[in-house]
């Protein structure tokens, strides 16, 4: 049954799965069905993979170019959800962070007063 299931998986998509094959927070081995493709453009595909024993998760991009396969994951808290909300995101500037922090030593209130803000 298990033989099936891979025989079942498209083999690039299988391929690229090997390169994050194992959860590097618990090391358990990863079930390549919890593998989600968020989205694939242009021989570059961005892949969520949530781990069944620690429930963590990456996200990993995945590039197919002239030297084979590079990737590249990053251990995240965001569900598939957020991944979707956030991939368009534009990135936060050091000026951003920099205003964020000044607030925070101006006012020990200040997330409880931001979160209030949160939609
Ligand atoms: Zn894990």
């Amino acid at each position: 049954m298990l033989n099936n299931f891979h025989d079942n998986l498209d083999k690039e998509f299988n391929d690229n799965i090997k390169f994050v094959s194992r959860c590097p927070l618990c090391n358990a081995e990863y079930q390549s069905d919890r593998a989600e493709i968020i989205e694939e453009k242009g021989g570059e595909a961005l892949i969520y993979v949530e781990c069944l024993k620690c429930k963590s998760s990456i996200v990993a991009t995945v590039m197919f170019g002239g030297a084979g396969l590079v990737a590249l994951g990053l251990v995240t808290d965001l569900d598939k959800n957020d991944v979707e909300k956030f991939k368009e995101a534009l990135p936060i500037s050091s000026d951003e962070m920099l205003e964020v922090y000044k607030a925070l030593k101006k006012d020990d209130r200040f997330v409880q007063k931001a979160a209030k803000f949160k939609k």
